[in-house]
């Protein structure tokens, strides 16, 4: 069995709902047959009518940004994951460097959202990385494993091979600054041995680990030829049809 390659876009809080259309339907104009999968995480107001735009695309899903953990009430403002999985929704973004710095989600919680994400059979799209003091200080190893630890590593192996990781080192995110293929790799390398150790080698292999931070259609190919790069979760350049298609066409042809 391979891995699934992935590029995921998540288009934040951007798109009316007439410019989310238009987006959607150029990104399924231009894309082409392909093993690989691409996921579209536009904001909650488009999931239900993109649902029907996309049905029947075989390697085009949709994913929402953020989830509740509960399962309904009293949560003004919040979205669970049945309603995600009643407009199907497939994946779910959790722990984006932007829920953790303006929302102040981490450990406990993201770990219940992950857990709530499965139980209704989706599958979380768990970001981790660090912050430019912590790379600087060397310490982005120690900081990505307490996030996995935190948020993840209590889950069974049989529910962790539903999960893919992105590594999305905070500095990259929306800078234009972006990491080092080599730096890139170096990371995800760091975070499959991360997951044998806790699981086995069998779903370390076969973890989809996505690199997120100004990934665009110039350094796509470069970041995406890293043995442990299986594409990207894409901000910005997610915005543009062509720019998403052409780093979704980013892949080495796979032998
Ligand atoms: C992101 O927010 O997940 C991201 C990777 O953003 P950008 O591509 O704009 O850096």
């Amino acid at each position: 069995m391979k891995r699934q390659r992935i590029v995921a876009g998540n288009w934040k809080m951007n798109k009316t709902f007439d410019e989310g259309r238009d987006l959607a339907i150029s990104i399924i104009q231009q894309l082409g047959p392909s093993e690989n999968l691409a996921v579209l995480c536009p904001p909650f107001i488009h999931l239900n009518y993109l649902s029907v735009l996309t049905n029947g695309i075989a390697n085009l899903k949709l994913g929402a940004q953020n989830c509740h953990f509960e399962e309904s009430g009293a949560f003004t403002g919040e979205i669970s994951a049945a309603m995600l999985k009643s407009v199907e929704a497939e994946f779910v973004i959790l722990g984006h460097s932007e829920r953790r710095e303006y929302f102040k989600e981490a450990g406990e919680l993201l770990a219940k959202k992950v857990d709530s994400t499965l139980k209704h059979g989706l599958r979380p799209i768990f970001c981790c990385g660090e912050k430019l003091d912590a790379r600087e200080a060397g310490n982005q190893e120690e900081i990505v494993k307490q996030q996995l630890e935190e948020g993840l590593f209590h889950l069974e192996e049989s529910q962790f091979s539903n999960v893919v990781i992105a590594y999305e080192p905070v500095w990259a995110i929306g800078t234009g600054k972006t990491a080092s293929p080599e730096q890139a790799q170096e990371m995800h390398r760091y975070i499959r041995n991360l997951i044998s150790l806790k699981y086995s080698s069998h779903t370390a292999n076969l973890t989809t680990i996505l690199y997120g931070g100004s990934c665009n259609p110039k350094n796509a190919k470069e970041l995406f030829s890293q043995p442990d790069v299986d594409g990207g979760l894409i901000g910005g350049a997610s915005l543009h049809a062509t720019d998403f298609i052409s780093i979704f066409n980013s892949f080495p042809v796979s032998g």
